[in-house]
């Protein structure tokens, strides 16, 4: 029987607070699955605390822990390329955050999954631990993307799973540089199955991905999995259109008739006026976000920076 190398791929910034519970439980993981390989490939996304020094010094200790550094914060989804990228022999990859919410004991179902046939096996949460705006942002999100594109995503799915060789290849193949990691995976296809599991708390540390960049990341998915934004403006434009013109008739012929001569109206310019600039503008907001994303794309920028790759571990 072959044994299969599984790289755990794992992207890292300021998380100096959980990286030594995180070795021990990848640790006590390794040693309870002797059917397979492991390395696990921790990329640091520009910490400023002490994350890559640990790292490194793990990587010292254990040839199976290996740093990929980047030369400065590029964010989560740039990281986890960065890694996937970076599985060269490994004929599946497991994707997970550092803080120890998709609890590595969960693993070991996954490869299962993967075994038993499937190309991609997405952990699925029974529970999610967020709350308040969090919570309520990821519900707006997840029902706002199910309406709007044609590839929808589970919704109580993130980045924790597992890819095949195959599905990595696609993956590592897709040219673009805004990427919704659950989104791509959704659209490379390839045979899923889910594996449910309890998602945790944060083992330690703060969450390092501010509202803001989450809401970005919402932007990526939407704005590239769905031309509806651009249709909804077309329609928008025709209806304001047509109903100006039904308007517009409906003045002019009262004019004729001579029904209507004085000069009245001013509170409706004034509202018609405020109304279609405001459409306008939005329409012009829609449409930047679709042109700022064509820009990034076309100036074919790298989307990281690898500082340090890590030694040849084998
Ligand atoms: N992360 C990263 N780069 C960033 C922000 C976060 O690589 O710029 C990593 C972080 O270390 C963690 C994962 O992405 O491993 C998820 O981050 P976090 O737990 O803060 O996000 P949340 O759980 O709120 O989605
Ligand atoms: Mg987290």
């Amino acid at each position: 029987m072959t044994v299969p190398l599984i790289a755990v791929v794992i992207p890292v910034f300021n998380e100096e607070a959980v990286l030594p519970q995180l070795f021990t439980r990848l640790e006590a993981l390794f040693a309870a699955q002797p059917g397979c390989r492991w390395e696990a490939v921790l990329v640091d996304d520009g910490s400023r605390d002490g994350s890559a020094g640990l790292i490194r010094a793990q990587a010292a200790r254990d040839p199976r822990f290996r740093l990929v550094e980047l030369s400065r914060n590029f964010g989560f989804q740039s990281a986890l390329s960065a890694g996937l990228a970076r599985t060269g022999e490994a004929a599946a990859a497991v994707t997970m955050d550092a803080d120890l919410q998709d609890p590595p004991e969960v693993i070991p179902a996954l490869v299962a999954a993967w075994r038993d046939g499937a190309d991609i096996v997405r952990a699925t949460r029974r529970t999610r631990s967020e709350t308040g705006l969090r919570r309520a942002g990821f519900d707006l999100f997840h029902s706002l993307y199910g309406r709007l594109t044609d590839y929808p995503i589970e919704p109580n799915t993130g980045t924790f799973g597992l890819l095949g060789r195959a599905a990595i290849e696609a993956f590592n193949g897709l040219p673009e540089r805004h990427r919704f990691f659950p989104g791509l995976r959704a659209w490379i296809g390839f045979q899923t199955a889910d594996v449910p599991y309890d998602r945790q708390e944060r083992a330690a540390g703060q969450p390092q991905q501010s509202f803001h960049r989450l809401a970005r990341y919402a932007m990526d998915g939407l704005f590239s999995f769905s031309y509806l934004p651009l249709r909804l403006l077309t329609y928008c434009g025709l209806f304001v259109a047509g109903m100006g013109f039904a308007v517009g008739l409906f003045f002019a012929v009262r004019r004729i008739l001579g029904v209507e001569t004085a000069a009245t109206g001013f509170t409706t310019l004034v509202t018609l006026v405020l109304f279609l600039g405001g459409v306008q503008l939005i329409g012009i907001g829609v449409l930047g976000e679709y042109l700022g994303r064509i820009y990034d794309e076309v100036k074919h920028r790298p989307q990281y920076i690898v500082k340090d790759a890590g030694k040849d571990r084998r």
